[in-house]
């Protein structure tokens, strides 16, 4: 059962709940029992990076002529 991060609009409290996908609008806060909490989406696999880097580790303007 995949887990979830929330947060507490009332009370900022940061929990995390392990419910499936379709109770995710029922969670309430387990501090102050509301029932006003935002869905935090924390980033599992960010990937993209902002820049460009080559990687010419091997022959990269290192290979000169000889005779
Ligand atoms: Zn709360």
């Amino acid at each position: 059962m995949p887990a979830y991060d929330f947060r507490c609009k009332r009370c900022e409290n940061k929990f995390t709940v392990r419910i499936s996908i379709s109770e995710r609008d029922k969670v309430r806060c387990p501090e102050c029992d509301s029932s006003s909490v935002q869905q935090l989406f924390t980033p599992f696999a960010v990937t993209v990076k902002s820049g460009d880097s080559h990687s010419c580790d091997l022959s990269c303007g290192s290979k000169t002529k000889f005779g």
